[in-house]
C-alpha cells in the first residue's frame, strides 16, 4: 500500500493506512476497491482504472454452476410481455459467470 499523493510506503492504522510522510489517510475499504493497471508495453502509459461492481444485489444464496460458488450478484429484467415471469440474471462473486433463472 503506498501513497498517492507522494508515494511513501502507507502503514495500517486502525481501519485505515495512514502515510508516514505526508499523513494522507485512506480507509480500509476503500483501498482495494479501485484498481490501476499500468500498462507500459508500447512506450505509452495506460492507466486503467477498474470500479468494483457495487450497484448490484448480492443473492448469498444462488450457487454458480460452473465454479459452485455460493453467492452471486443478481439483475431482474422485465422481459417484453407483461404476463410473463421477470427473468433473474446472475454473475458469480467469484468467478464472473453468468447465467439466467426464471
Ligand atoms: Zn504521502
Ligand atoms: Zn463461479
Amino acid at each position: 500500500m503506498f501513497c498517492e499523493k507522494c508515494g511513501s510506503l502507507m502503514s495500517p492504522v486502525g481501519d485505515k493506512y495512514i502515510c508516514g510522510t505526508c499523513g494522507h489517510e485512506v480507509s480500509k475499504k476503500s483501498a482495494g476497491k479501485t484498481e490501476k493497471i499500468v500498462n507500459k508495453g508500447n512506450g505509452k502509459e495506460v492507466i486503467m482504472i477498474k470500479e468494483e461492481k457495487s450497484a448490484e444485489p448480492l443473492d448469498s444464496d444462488a450457487v454458480c454452476p460452473k465454479c459452485h460458488h455460493s453467492g452471486a450478484y443478481y439483475l431482474l429484467k422485465q422481459t417484453r410481455s407483461a404476463d410473463e415471469p421477470e427473468t433473474k440474471f446472475y454473475t458469480c462473486e467469484s468467478c464472473g459467470y453468468r447465467w439466467r433463472e426464471y
